[in-house]
């Protein structure tokens, strides 16, 4: 009973949503015809290829959306115009051009445009015939679904579908079946608008149109597929074109499917349906980590990119947290990988039911999770962690039988920053992870936000400048912490050859160098620009090596370095030398 209701609703809305569709697409068609009888006019006196190009598009496109609303008589007098056009079967007209000279061209357009008059005049007709047709149903009480507001609150689950075209009564008319369907649509009428929804949200499934203009749906298949966190969101083109070339090249491209227009709703719903499902079950496979059920790090690589893409689109704070379980592998050694597993299987758990849902919580790998925490401080993500760390010191993770076990973790917490990379952001966390380890575990540290851009500190003449050249990561993180603590702008360099450009480049006040780096080693960059005669005089350089390398150190002085540190050393030692060449 309650189903035959729901039935007999949404057939009522469907014939609404036909109407409402119908009637934004005869205002459309309206524009549509008088351009084509202004461009017909014009190209009698001036022939152009882009007019010509102009028409053909308009037509087709007419062709493939007029059916899809209903508006079969008028898709039939279109296709019969086409028809007389069938030379210029390329929107873009460019393989015609390679073929023909312009005054075939002329010719062809010329009896092709003559050929299309009757018809021009069954289309207008038809258009008023059906305008007044839709005039007489215009009455409709209830409201309709416009295209991307609908108004349900999101149901659980449910698949965001982004539509990409840019014939209105189309969009709006697929947006308001996919809604009755429980979907949420988003539509987009052109490519940068599709581009910035696509920067902001994630999507499940893209239909895309690809004879838009004036840039083409081909160039935002290949934008979305060439994207980090578009390219595997499913895509089904939408195409009046429908020959096999067109097919197979958008399959080539990426698409998942490929429909010709017009279509038959039931048969495009059938096919998202299945695409959907499908990816569904993929994404258990592809973005799950088996052990903990938990995202994995793939995932959290793609996620993380949109979290930073939607940060920048409407920036607010967002935070990470590193955790890592204290000692694991004595768990392992005491208890075995059974139980070990169970731990982190618990831990996991915890973890997803502590915190928000709107956060995500992936396996970084081993034993190490990370939390990506939106609309988050670095303060309220270090209470969050704090009471999941609180929680797992006063209650065992996991009991079996009559025995329980109890962990304990360290955490690194940082805030993102505008300027900061994925990899930066990362990276401070991970730097963060290390100092709670440093300070003895079972605890957090969360990263101190100085942070100096390279602009603001350019503009201020007295902050000075220091390049650290080191390969270790975390070595490299700690020392440019140190040295933005104590007010200095850092640059990074990562191998031998970025430090002797950043040395050649920045005028830097000071450059630490690593002895042992990628690409060129420290001392093969002190040896080049000894050779070039190009070291800066104003920069000074403190060289650090191994303590099993202490030839090299002297070695350094000779080649130009103002002093050395060896390695390990204290931040006390580093951070006096540092001053001591400052000065
Ligand atoms: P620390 O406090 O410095 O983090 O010490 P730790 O022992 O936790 O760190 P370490 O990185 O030395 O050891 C991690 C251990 O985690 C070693 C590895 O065997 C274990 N491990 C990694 N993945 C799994 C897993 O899936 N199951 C089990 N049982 N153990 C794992
Ligand atoms: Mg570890
Ligand atoms: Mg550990």
């Amino acid at each position: 009973m309650i189903q035959r209701d729901r039935d007999e609703t949404d057939l009522l809305s469907q014939d609404r949503l036909m109407n409402h569709s119908k009637k934004l697409y005869t205002e459309e068609l309206f524009s549509k015809l008088h351009q084509l009888q202004q461009l017909c006019a014009v190209a009698d006196l001036n022939m152009s290829l882009d007019n010509a190009a102009e028409v053909y598009r308009i037509v087709h496109s007419i062709k493939g959306s007029a059916p899809t609303i209903g508006f079969k008589r008028i898709g039939d007098i279109a296709q019969q115009m086409l028809s007389s056009w069938h030379w210029a079967r390329r929107v873009s007209l460019t393989a015609v051009l390679a073929e023909y000279d312009d005054a075939y061209i002329v010719q062809l357009y010329r009896g092709s445009t003559l050929a299309s008059m009757p018809l021009l005049c069954a289309l207008e007709a038809e258009i008023d015939a059906s305008a007044i047709v839709i005039a007489s149903l215009q009455q409709e009480a209830s409201p309709v679904p416009i295209e991307g507001q609908g108004a349900h609150t999101e149901p659980p689950g449910a698949s965001r579908i982004l539509i990409i075209d840019d014939d209105a009564g189309l969009r709006n008319y697929l947006a308001g079946r996919l809604e009755l369907e429980d979907y949420l649509v988003d539509a987009a009428t052109n490519v940068q608008e599709a581009m910035t929804l696509l920067r902001g949200g994630s999507y499940h499934l893209i239909t895309l149109d690809l004879m838009m203009y004036p840039q083409s749906g081909y160039e935002i298949l290949h934008l979305l597929k060439n994207d980090r966190a578009t390219r595997l969101v499913p895509m089904i083109v939408l195409s009046g074109i429908n020959d096999t070339e067109d097919k197979v090249r958008c399959l080539d491209m990426g698409a998942d499917d490929y429909v010709s227009k017009p279509f038959d709703y039931e048969e495009l719903s059938a096919r998202i349906r299945r695409i959907l499902e499908r990816n569904r079950e993929y994404e258990m496979v592809a973005f799950r980590d088996p052990l903990t059920g938990l995202y994995n790090r793939r995932f959290f690589d793609c996620q993380v990119e949109v979290e930073l893409n939607r940060m920048t689109r409407k920036p607010a704070n967002i935070s990470i947290a590193l955790l890592d379980v204290d000692h694991f592998k004595n768990v392992n050694d005491t208890y075995g990988h059974q139980i070990g597993d169970l731990v982190l299987q618990h831990f996991g758990q915890l973890l997803q039911k502590s915190l928000r849902s709107s956060d995500i919580v992936a396996r970084w790998g081993g034993e190490e999770f990370v939390v990506i925490m939106p609309n988050t401080t670095d303060s309220d993500a270090y209470k969050a962690i704090g009471a999941i760390l609180n929680k797992v010191q006063s209650t065992p993770i996991v009991t079996t039988g009559e025995r329980s076990f109890s962990i304990t973790f360290s955490a690194g917490i940082s805030q993102w920053r505008s300027g900061l990379t994925v990899e930066q952001w990362i990276q401070r966390a991970d730097y963060a992870l290390y100092k709670a380890k440093h300070l003895g575990r079972n605890r957090m540290y969360k990263i101190s936000s100085k942070l100096r851009t390279d602009q603001t500190a350019a503009s201020s003449e007295s902050v000075k400048k220091v390049i650290v050249a080191e390969d270790d990561r975390v070595l490299r993180m700690i020392m440019v912490d140190n040295l933005n603590s104590a007010g200095y702008q850092t640059l990074e360099a990562h191998n031998g050859e970025m430090a002797y450009h950043m040395l050649m480049s920045e005028s830097a006040d000071l450059c630490i160098l690593d002895c042992i780096m990628p690409v060129m080693s420290g001392l093969q960059v002190l040896k080049r620009m000894k050779d070039e005669g190009s070291r800066p005089a104003s920069t000074k350089i403190m060289f650090a090596t191994g303590h099993d390398l202490s030839d090299t150190a002297k070695e350094s002085l000779a080649l130009g370095a103002d002093h050395f540190i060896t390695k390990p050393f204290s931040m006390q030692d580093f951070e006096r030398k540092v001053r001591s060449l400052m000065e």
